[in-house]
């Protein structure tokens, strides 16, 4: 910022918008100034910038904070989820290492990059539990229990529990170590111990932990582990009980009803259909390496969970209707779970390109399901809350310029599965991305040096 006379010159104005204030709930006709990495001022006011950006007519939201994904590091992944407006990821589910945390924060990240600390992938690994089937002793628990709160202290938004990827996790180790996110007031992530109809019995060793512990509580991706065999509904019941009994729970969901994973996990074990109503082999598509794109038969199935376990699969196994049901929930908020196993271009599930937009253009505008504020909230302001992050979540002076500039009457995803589409396609309507005041994203291409993004931290303020 320089100041020209008596007047303040700000770094880049965004003129003429129409800014989504998530915080007061409303839309303002607007003017935003930046200055370095901040928002400097929104006021209706004429402002001078050194560098303009022309919004008449647009939308000004907060950058999307997508808080469950599995970009962790991944460059072409980070491109695709900010090409659909989302300016911060969090990871650490499976395969966030420390090199990669490292490398993010001295050299910065084309996005924000925050993390959880995976209970199976880092402090099982750091206790020498070897199986994910073996039962971790009291002094493992300990070793475990004592590196977690070394990550809460580094800034770690909270602890991530796969519960379906070990199954040897006992209900001890399992609240002795949110005991340790309880006492930094950060959040215990959970993916539930099983998906499709046998889901609803595991709520209750979750409710149990949040109970006995106190800690804050968020269940993964609940639209690829309950959205089919008309679970949803009742286990949306389970929660919205738990809520009114006091257990300080939320949840999020994805905007596809198929999910992509890799072949060789529990997921496909034996008894799959049954769990998913009843689906067949044609229900699953090939959605990686040389079969990418084949719909699977017994001998293909076979065949690749035997020999090429990290192949993905698409699951067309969710009911239409499930997303809707859960997306109008206030507690239900939006993640893409996208880039899991092996990412490469034109591979996987469209989540990664098209959650956001798809949420807007066809959850919002054209099927009414929920309001624009309503989905905003759930993409911006109710995520930074919930996982403690400070600075970012809306557009207010002092917050970090993270900022999607949209069209609403035009936004939609164009990404599809591999048999549809590609999963990587760029989406309409978005036509500027900001990452710390810098535009990351210019009319669909990503510009500039691919750094902006810094290592985001979880602070334990309330
Ligand atoms: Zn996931």
């Amino acid at each position: 910022m320089n100041t020209c006379g008596n007047e303040k010159v700000y770094d880049l104005v965004i003129r003429d918008g129409t800014v989504i204030d998530v915080v007061n709930e409303c839309l303002i006709q607007a003017n935003i100034g930046i200055e370095g990495e901040k928002i400097g001022a929104i006021t209706k006011e004429t402002i001078q910038g050194t560098h303009y950006i022309d919004a008449k007519g647009l939308m000004i939201s907060p950058g999307f904070i997508d808080f469950h994904s599995h970009v962790d590091g991944k460059a072409y992944a980070a491109e695709c989820l900010v090409r659909q407006g989302g300016t911060t990821t969090l990871g650490g589910e499976r395969n966030l290492n420390g090199k990669i945390i490292k490398e993010i924060a001295e050299e910065g990240f084309i996005i924000n990059h925050g993390f959880f600390v995976s209970q199976p992938f880092v402090l099982r690994d750091a206790a020498g539990v070897k199986s994910t089937y073996a039962s971790a002793s009291d002094k493992e628990i300990g070793v475990m229990a004592e590196l977690a709160g070394k990550f809460m202290e580094f800034g770690a938004c909270g602890i991530c529990f796969p519960l379906e990827l070990i199954p040897g996790v006992s209900q001890k180790e399992f609240i002795e170590i949110s005991k340790v996110a309880r006492a930094y007031n950060k959040i215990v992530t959970i993916h539930i111990r099983k998906d499709g109809s046998e889901a609803l019995d595991t709520f209750d060793e979750i409710f149990e932990m949040a109970i006995e512990t106190g800690v804050k509580v968020h269940l993964l991706e609940l639209m690829y582990m309950v959205g089919m065999a008309g679970t949803m509904p009742k286990a949306l019941e389970l929660i919205d009980q738990a809520r009114k009994s006091g257990i300080d729970i939320t949840g999020d969901s994805g905007v596809y009803d198929a999910f992509t994973v890799c072949i060789g996990t529990g997921v496909f074990d034996d008894g799959w259909e049954r769990s998913y109503g009843g689906r067949s082999y044609e229900s699953l598509i090939v959605s990686s390496g040389i079969h990418m794109g084949e719909r699977c038969n017994e001998k293909l199935f076979k065949e690749l969970r035997e020999k090429s376990p990290s192949t993905l699969i698409t699951a067309f196994v969710g009911d239409h209707d499930a997303v809707a049901m859960a997306l109008k929930k206030d507690y239900i908020y939006v993640s893409t779970n996208a880039a899991d196993g092996p990412f490469y271009p034109t591979c996987g599930s469209p989540e990664v390109a098209g959650t956001f937009p798809r949420l807007i253009g066809r959850y919002v505008r054209q099927e009414r399901e929920l309001s624009l504020m309503e989905a905003i909230k759930k993409i911006t302001i109710l995520p930074a809350r919930r996982f403690n992050l400070q600075h970012i979540g809306s557009i207010e002076v002092g917050k970090n310029a993270d900022i999607v500039i949209f069209h609403y009457d035009t936004i939609i995803d164009r990404a599809g599965y591999v048999n549809q589409g590609s999963p990587d396609a760029l989406p309409i309507g978005i036509h500027y991305v900001l990452v710390n005041g810098s535009v990351v994203v210019e009319k669909g291409a990503v510009v500039g040096d691919r750094k902006r993004g810094k290592f985001v931290t979880a602070s334990d303020e309330v």
